[in-house]
């Protein structure tokens, strides 16, 4: 009779816990080893930033499993504190160090899968590293910068890097009333959204007091000089700003862990993780390896990248356990699907953003449209920016963007699904989704945005972006269809000004020879006065998402929020 089999997994959290406890509903007898660094196994490390302001106030309710709860529940042979160092894969031997007692010894494997996470970027910036300068990966990091906080806060804080853990962080210390500013090297924050998008999320937060600095660079960590504020650090900045901080979070993204992968000889990919197939095989039949370590493959473009988030991982594990327990399964690929809340701001987006389409050499279009998050008659209704790209040829769906205060998760999930489903702009204009006054509307968000793009992929109407307003020439026309209050608040430099239900009457003063770019408030309004004119002999095209994807992609200009007015005009 053959022997059990004999499972050995580095790495104890998202990824290599799924493995584990997947391994174990799939065999009794299997015995599955769980190699850990550090201290805790199966912890949420999402939920790290929230526990340091305290709204999550208990750190215990972090510690999803515990070594002894894993060992309990799923009979897991579970080795915290405990470094895997080697893999001599013609031995089939996992070389591990304990890390209490620095003893070293060799353990056998049938199959050896590798969820050893990713580590957090650094770059040699003089003076990196000094007293009050945080990374946060794991529940060390947290209690770490908890302690520096100790009982007297930080005055300032910076955070360098502008990403999801970045701009989570940069929230929580502006709660426990520190002074934050955030520092990014690129023209935006949250690089996978695209400009117009992320625009909102740096709005938020200066809304909230936090300084955000883009297309910054910090050169040196310093000591203060004579005469400047104390503190901690002294962050210098490559535009020769000098910012106080008490404390530094430094959040410049990560990289994956691949020395165990690399020194064995394992395939490493062009972006640096490891490469597996799609049954999370490495180049080693009886090595696998999932999450953040990893490279994937995105299934639209089919192009490898490194994704770190946690649901990926998990699903990874789950597949790279059946496999391993010789259930075939195979991994679908990663969409990137991902959310983050800014204040009361949430951010979400799914598939490719207009930098992966250019990068792929995809044709495709935007639209943003600006609905309510349900009927402007009900209380409560919120303004929703979403952007969907799409394929005028066949409106096959490649990315969607959503940002707002209210039912973002719920709409951008939807959108997800569908690209994932392979649904098409014109199925999405007619999902049939739930709607009462307090949820939504008869024809939802997730509709509008894709009948507007339905509308171009049918040739209904021609879209002009924002970009393209600042470089118009002298004959086309911008023309703004809104009330005269709203235009009173703000107007795009050299539109002209007809209201809507004026325009019938008014056509005659528009000139036929020009090109008009007709906009309102959110491309509702427009559009109806674009078909209007086009039906009537125009040339003209409807700006997509209006004045306000205009202003958001110039937050120089004059802007002005929406008031009952616009509410109820976007209710229409
Ligand atoms: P990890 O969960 O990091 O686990 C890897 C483990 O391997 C580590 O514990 C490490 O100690 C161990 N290890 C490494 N090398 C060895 C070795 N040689 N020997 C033994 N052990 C080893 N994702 C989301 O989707 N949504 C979120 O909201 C979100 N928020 C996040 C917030 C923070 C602060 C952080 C840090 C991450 C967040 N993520 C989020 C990302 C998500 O946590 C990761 O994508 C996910 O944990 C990856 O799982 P993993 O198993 O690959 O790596």
């Amino acid at each position: 009779m053959r022997a059990s089999k004999k499972v050995i997994i580095v790495g104890g959290v998202a990824g290599g816990a799924s493995v584990a406890a997947r391994a174990r509903r799939l065999s009794e007898d299997a015995h599955i080893i769980v190699i850990e660094r550090g201290s805790f196994v199966s912890y949420a490390n999402c939920g790290l930033p929230f526990h340091i302001s305290g709204e999550i106030p208990e750190r215990e309710s972090l510690l999803v499993q515990t070594p002894q709860g894993l060992r309990n529940r799923f009979n897991l042979d579970v080795r915290t504190e405990s470094e895997a160092l080697r893999i001599d894969r013609d031995d089939k031997t996992l070389t591990i160090k304990n890390l209490v007692t620095g003893e070293t010894y060799d353990e056998t494997y049938d199959d050896l899968v590798l969820a050893p996470g990713a580590q957090p970027l650094s770059f040699p910036i003089p003076g990196i590293g000094r007293a009050g300068h945080f990374a946060l990966r794991a529940i060390p990091d947290m209690d770490a910068i908890i302690a520096w906080n100790g009982d007297v806060t930080p005055r300032n804080a910076t955070v360098v890097g502008a990403g999801y853990v970045g701009l989570e962080v940069a929230e929580q210390l502006t709660h426990m009333g520190m002074s934050v500013t955030v520092i990014e090297a690129r023209s935006q924050a949250l690089a996978v959204i695209d400009e117009d998008m992320a625009f909102w999320a740096q709005r938020h937060l200066e809304d909230h007091g936090v300084d955000v600095r883009l297309d910054t660079l910090v050169t040196s960590f310093e000591d203060p000089a004579e005469g400047e504020e104390a503190a901690a650090s002294v962050v210098v900045c490559n535009d020769g700003s000098r910012i106080p901080a008490d404390l530094v979070v430094l959040s410049m993204g990560v990289k994956p862990e691949v020395t165990l992968a690399t020194d064995a000889g394992l395939a490493i990919g062009d972006f640096g993780g490891i490469r597996v197939n799609q049954h999370m095989r490495t180049t080693d039949e009886h090595i696998w390896a999932v999450g953040d370590a990893i490279e994937v493959r995105n299934p639209i473009t089919r192009e490898w990248s490194l994704i770190a988030l946690a649901g990926p991982a998990n699903r990874q594990g789950r597949v790279a356990a059946d496999n391993v327990m010789g259930r075939p399964a195979t991994y679908r690929g990663t969409y990137g699907t991902s959310i983050v809340r800014v204040f009361d701001l949430t951010i979400a987006s799914t598939g490719l953003n207009e930098d992966a389409l250019k990068r792929g050499g995809i044709a495709y279009e935007a639209v943003h449209v600006h609905p309510l998050s349900h009927v402007g008659y009900y209380p409560g209704a919120e303004i929703l920016d979403m952007k969907l790209l799409f394929s005028v040829g066949d409106g096959t769906i490649y990315g969607a963007q959503v940002v707002g205060k209210e039912t973002v998760a719920r709409r951008l999930d939807v959108l997800a699904t569908a690209i994932q489903g392979g649904m098409t702009v014109d199925d999405v204009a007619q999902l049939e989704l739930c709607y009462a006054p307090a949820y939504g509307a008869p024809k939802d968000p997730v509709n509008l945005l894709a009948m507007a793009a339905r509308n171009v992929v049918n040739g209904d109407v021609d879209i002009a972006q924002w970009y393209e307003i600042d470089d118009l020439d002298d004959n086309t026309v911008v023309l703004d269809v809104r009330s005269a209050d709203e235009r009173d608040a703000s107007s795009i430099p050299g539109s002209i000004h007809i209201p809507l239900d004026e325009l019938r009457d008014r056509v005659d003063e528009l000139d036929k020879s020009r090109p008009i770019i007709v906009h309102c408030f959110s491309g509702q309004r427009s559009y109806f006065a674009q078909r209007m004119l086009a039906l009537n002999g125009f040339t003209v095209r409807n700006l997509a998402g209006g004045i306000r994807s205009w202003q958001a992609a110039h937050p120089d200009r004059e802007r002005h929020e929406p008031d009952a007015h616009h509410v109820s005009a976007l209710a229409k």
